[in-house]
């Protein structure tokens, strides 16, 4: 008796799923029509999507202002830059090995674009890799800088580049911190203007611990 109770209550279930399955494909088609033009609404729905993923990752980006920027011409970058700051920004050039300013550099704070202004890494995410240069696994925010495949080598690398005025500040490896990003953003220094934290905000974070 039990048994085909059973059998019957499947069934009606199964019927029912049928049926409110048809009904919620009758329900999305209808939603993907626009009620006055007929035109499908997908598009706007993931614009949608893409906004809100933006303000997502900047308020990750913890209101850090950057300087207002404009574009420089060449003549201007040769004067406002020292010759190392020039080569490795504009002509993709690498500085040497632990002779470099930040390589150690232990100190709280931003590491912003030596052109623009823009933050880029924080010392949150600066590690010890060993290499003598300046190491993170992380920047402040993908939307902050750019990639581009290097073939200067025999193998190819990934070139970092400075979302908003393009200067070239290293390359990133795969061979980063296993328990973090497992990325290596291995920047020049000349590439970076170091911005060390105020000793107010400096102190508050400490106490927030
Ligand atoms: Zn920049």
């Amino acid at each position: 008796m039990n048994h085909s109770f059973h059998h019957v209550d499947a069934k009606r279930v199964f019927a029912f799923i049928f049926v409110a399955v048809l009904v919620s494909i009758g329900l999305r088609q209808a939603d993907s029509q626009d009620a006055v033009s007929g035109e499908p609404v997908a598009d706007a729905v993931e614009v949608r999507a893409d906004v809100s993923a933006t303000i997502e990752s900047e308020n990750e980006a913890d209101e850090i202002e950057d300087p207002p920027y404009t574009p420089k011409t060449v003549a201007e970058l040769q004067k406002s830059l020292t010759p190392i700051q020039f080569k490795v920004t504009q002509n993709e050039e690498t500085e040497t090995a632990f002779r470099n300013k930040y390589w150690d550099n232990k100190k709280e704070g931003l590491y912003r674009c030596i052109v623009c202004g823009q933050a880029l890494f924080t010392s949150e995410t600066k590690y010890k890799s060993g290499t003598g240069w300046p190491s993170f696994y992380d920047p402040i925010s993908k939307d902050r800088i750019g990639m581009k495949v290097d073939f200067r080598l025999i193998y190819p690398r990934q070139e970092v580049h400075c979302s908003r005025c393009e200067a070239h500040l290293g390359h990133v490896f795969n061979d980063g911190p296993k328990d973090k990003t497992g990325k290596r953003y291995c920047l020049n220094s000349a590439a970076l203007r170091f911005e060390e934290a105020a000793e107010k905000s400096k102190s508050a974070k400490d106490k927030s611990r």
